[in-house]
């Protein structure tokens, strides 16, 4: 399980996000900020939990592992991470989007495991599309309470542009069924999933009930490179050297600056940050350079 990191490059995806408030990255910044590149990237990770449970670990005794594997969806380019603490056993699936599901079957089964919940960043359909057949009936879906209407009918909320983007990408009508099993999160809920611990942090402006996952652990290979001691997966709230739209409906630009004033410059410097679209980053990088977080 090995995998490559390139400094500062700048993937196709980036360029296609109709959701960012840029749709072009800073290609000519210097610094930290490091990709995933292409196809589905695996990352393994001493974290700083212990592990147990099936595997006859003893407590104590040995580090959490940390699987992380990224891969963008074919439409739209939405970044779809699955998280587990290692090989064979449950996981997180967090914003399946639109057509993710052969590749997501391939990873489960590569990786033998086994979905215990699925996490929504935010109620937009290339987030979500695949929320539904990926949980089948016993997995529950996880979204902020603000944004839980927008599971009822995600593709209904879009404006007519956006349908048509996504009926040429998804290259038919796009249809709805909602999940059945839906869990409601809060500001500051603690979640302990698939031997996961996250922390759920609203971040309102992109939509009502955009959130970010924080983890305590880092992918491995990710934290030599980058020195990072904690993870965030920021959803549509802040990309690399960007941030989401906020003129979407439900969008709000002075929510927007109060979540990246309060929620956001707050994380510590050291935090990675595996995006909704386009490549990983740091706090650190984003707080010096990002231009939507200057002047806050
Ligand atoms: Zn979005
Ligand atoms: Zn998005």
């Amino acid at each position: 399980m090995t995998m490559t990191l390139s400094g500062g490059v700048l993937g196709p995806r980036q360029q296609c996000n109709p959701w960012s408030t840029t749709v072009h990255d800073n290609p000519g910044v210097p610094g930290r900020r490091v990709s995933l590149g292409k196809g589905p990237m695996i990352l393994r990770t001493p974290g700083s939990r212990l592990h147990d449970g099936s595997t006859g670990r003893i407590p104590g005794r040995y580090p959490q592992v940390v699987l992380t594997i990224s891969f963008p969806a074919a439409a739209f380019a939405t970044n779809c991470y699955v998280l587990a603490t290692g090989p064979g056993e449950e996981c997180l699936v967090v914003d399946p989007g639109i057509g993710v599901e052969p590749q997501l079957q391939g990873v489960l089964t590569e990786h033998r495991l086994r979905p215990t919940a699925v996490l929504l960043t935010h109620g937009h359909v290339d987030h979500l599309y695949s929320v539904t057949p990926v949980c089948g009936g016993d997995t529950a879906a996880y979204i902020h309470e603000d944004d839980r209407y927008r599971l009822d009918d995600p593709i209904a909320l879009l404006d007519r542009g956006l349908v048509a983007m996504l009926e040429q990408q998804f290259g038919q009508q796009a249809t709805w069924k909602p999940p059945e099993r839906v869990v409601t999160v809060r500001d500051r809920d603690t979640l302990a999933l698939a031997g996961l611990d996250l922390t759920v942090l609203h971040a309102p402006g992109h939509t009502e009930g955009s959130v970010m996952f924080t983890l305590p652990t880092v992918p491995d290979q990710l934290r030599e490179q980058t020195g990072a001691t904690a993870t965030c997966v920021s959803g549509d709230v802040l990309f690399a050297g960007s941030i989401g739209r906020s003129d979407l409906p439900g969008g709000d630009p002075a929510a927007m600056e109060r979540s990246l004033r309060d929620v956001v410059l707050p994380l510590p410097d050291d935090m990675l940050v595996l995006p909704g679209h386009g490549a990983v980053t740091m706090i650190a990088h984003e707080r010096a350079s990002n231009p939507y977080l200057q002047n806050l």
